[in-house]
């Protein structure tokens, strides 16, 4: 029995990330063009640890003065963004922020804005497996998937599909604020 998940015939650098190893997906010609609902592994992975904008791939702190960095996440209870919440949404730039703002079927029904000071690495979202029968596990809350923390022992049996940071330097935004400022 091995000590961890792998490839037959894995390659280091495309399979692993802070040796964990990643879900294979195709890399797709375009890289400009915008996320699609199911979001690819490879584009949210590059865009949440670079900070580019998940709508355009632009970095997100260019045209800002102090830096900071737009997240627009969907939160159902409308909780802000707390210090140090985990989140697998990349940011997002301003212009695209406003259009997925007004594009929504009820705009600001479902989002929470907030600008970010900095990121920091916390793990995945992946699939665990059994290390005694090499099944997947069940993930968090009924779902396929779990989070899993950079320090968790687990994750050498997870196939990762999402990176996970934790946001600091958190301000709230209110959309009200985000539409008419981007629209000036
Ligand atoms: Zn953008």
């Amino acid at each position: 029995m091995g000590t961890e998940i792998g490839y037959a015939d894995e390659y280091d650098n495309a399979d692993r990330r802070r040796g964990v190893l990643w879900i294979r997906v195709p890399v797709k010609p375009g890289a400009g063009a915008p996320l699609p609902g199911r979001v690819h592994a490879l584009r949210q992975r590059q865009a949440i640890n670079h900070l580019l904008c998940r709508g355009c791939g632009k970095p997100t702190a260019g045209g800002r003065p102090d830096r900071r960095h737009l997240f627009l996440v969907a939160s159902e209870a409308g909780q802000p963004l707390a210090e140090g919440e985990k989140t697998t949404t990349p940011p997002v730039c301003d212009g695209c922020a406003l259009e997925a703002v007004l594009e929504g079927p009820s705009p600001r029904a479902g989002y929470v804005a907030a600008l970010v000071a900095y990121t920091s690495p916390w793990g995945v979202v992946g699939i665990v497996y059994s290390p005694d029968t090499l099944e997947p596990l069940p993930g968090d809350n009924g779902h396929k998937l779990s989070f899993v923390a950079y320090d968790d022992p687990r994750l050498r049996w997870t196939l990762a599909c999402r990176e996970v940071v934790s946001v600091h330097g958190c301000t709230a935004v209110d959309l009200e604020n985000l539409t008419g400022r981007t629209a000036a």
